[in-house]
């Protein structure tokens, strides 16, 4: 067994943590205070390749292995969580349903300029009356002629107010529940895709959460992504495989959090020494590192088993839950270390608490990946 990152991805780490130090770093704090998109930040991030981290060099991406993402997704996610979210929604879930499920006019069309990041992706699977329960979504797609027409509502859509490219999923046979479920690529000028707002939340504020309505949305029949009534199943695979990225993220805020609070606690004096000679912060110090490296191997595991065609889904999901309850964690215990100082805006702590519990909820709750991994050891 080999615990080692390679050259390759460690220089790659390197990159782009320098990357993350110098660009994303030092904004972070004003976009979350004015919950501001960074698109400033978007070509560079382009530049990178980070927005094709996994597609196949053949469409123009960076064709990296899946262990090599979620190393990027932690130092992107180190800087600042909701330009990490930006990042791993736009390659695991757009990119990578289209990636993996398109046709090759689908792929050439649409996924080359995801890949080159000159068109941001969304994905659209969520709906007011339809969370963890996805498969009873409403929107409806009807066949007219050579097109779909789609109608619906679209809830909690990440780039739902930026993307070029949509992955809309529809049902198109409700007779058969999640059975009767498609896919369609919508691209943003067409006509009655409306972006009704954008959410204002708790954390990862920079990013782009919107509502969408579909009012007769129409897509030619190419547009159909994947196999008619099959986007259910499709949709899942591609939450298995964005559930790393997730934790990913989740690993790099609780990073961030455990350096802030080992920094702090050795600079701030109490009682005549520095608090870091408490023991009581020494162990939270201690639990925190603990933590963060098990939710890393467990994050480095679920990717690793991904890149050798190996089953992953439940490897996934306990790599996102136990991650997501880490860093939930970590930023908890760096606000105590700061005491009242980390309870203000001043220090970058209550900031990762915030953004640490979007991991809970974002790509399936942590119930819903209790769920899966009793099921997966019951059936
Ligand atoms: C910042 C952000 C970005 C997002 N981005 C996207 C995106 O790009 N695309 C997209 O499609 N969606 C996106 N989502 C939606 C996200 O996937 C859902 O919010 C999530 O799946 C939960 O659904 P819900 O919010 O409807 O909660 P609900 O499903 O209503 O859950 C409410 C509570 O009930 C619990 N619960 C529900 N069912 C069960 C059960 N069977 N057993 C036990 N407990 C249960 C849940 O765990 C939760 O605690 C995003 C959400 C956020 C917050």
């Amino acid at each position: 067994m080999d615990f080692d990152l390679t050259e390759e991805q460690k220089a790659l780490q390197q990159t782009v943590r320098d990357f993350a130090a110098a660009e994303v770093a030092p904004g972070a704090k004003e976009r979350d205070e004015q919950a501001r998109f960074p698109h400033e930040l978007i070509p560079k991030l382009a530049r990178l390749g980070l927005f094709g981290m996994m597609v196949p060099q053949v469409y123009e991406g960076a064709g990296l292995d899946g262990v090599s993402a979620a190393v990027i997704i932690e130092e992107i996610a180190r800087a600042d969580a909701a330009v990490a979210l930006i990042v791993a929604s736009h390659n695991s879930l757009c990119a990578g349903h289209i990636c993996n499920f398109g046709t090759e006019t689908q792929k050439r069309k649409y996924l080359v300029s995801l890949a080159r990041g000159e068109k941001l992706g969304a994905w659209a699977l969520t709906e007011p009356g339809s969370g963890s329960d996805a498969g009873s979504l409403k929107t409806r797609a009807r066949p007219a002629g050579d097109s779909w027409v789609i109608d619906g509502e679209k809830l909690f859509t990440t780039q739902g107010s930026t993307a070029g490219v949509y992955v809309i999923l529809a049902s198109t046979d409700p007779s058969l529940g999640s059975r009767g479920i498609s896919a369609f690529i919508v691209e943003r000028e067409t006509p009655g895709l409306i972006v009704v707002r954008v959410e204002n939340k708790l954390g990862v504020r920079a990013s782009d959460t919107a509502q969408l309505r579909l009012e007769s949305v129409r897509v030619p029949q190419e547009n159909l992504l994947g196999e008619l009534n099959h986007a259910f199943k499709d949709a899942l695979s591609i939450l298995h495989g964005g559930r790393i990225g997730v934790g990913a993220i989740a690993v790099g805020i609780a990073r961030a959090a455990l350096e802030e609070a080992t920094r702090y606690a050795k600079e701030r004096k109490q009682f005549g020494k520095a608090i870091a000679e408490f023991e009581a912060i020494q162990w939270m110090i201690a639990d925190m590192a603990t933590e963060i490296d098990a939710a890393r191997l467990l994050v480095r595991r679920a990717a690793y088993l991904r890149d050798q065609g190996r089953p992953f889904k439940r490897a996934a999901s306990e790599a996102k839950l136990f991650a997501s309850e880490v860093a939930v964690k970590a930023t908890n215990r760096a606000i105590q270390i700061h005491g009242g100082y980390g309870y203000v805006k001043d220090h970058p702590v209550e900031r990762y608490f915030r953004d640490a519990k979007f991991c809970e909820i974002g790509e399936g709750t942590s119930e819903m990946q209790r769920l899966v991994i009793a099921r997966e050891l019951l059936r």
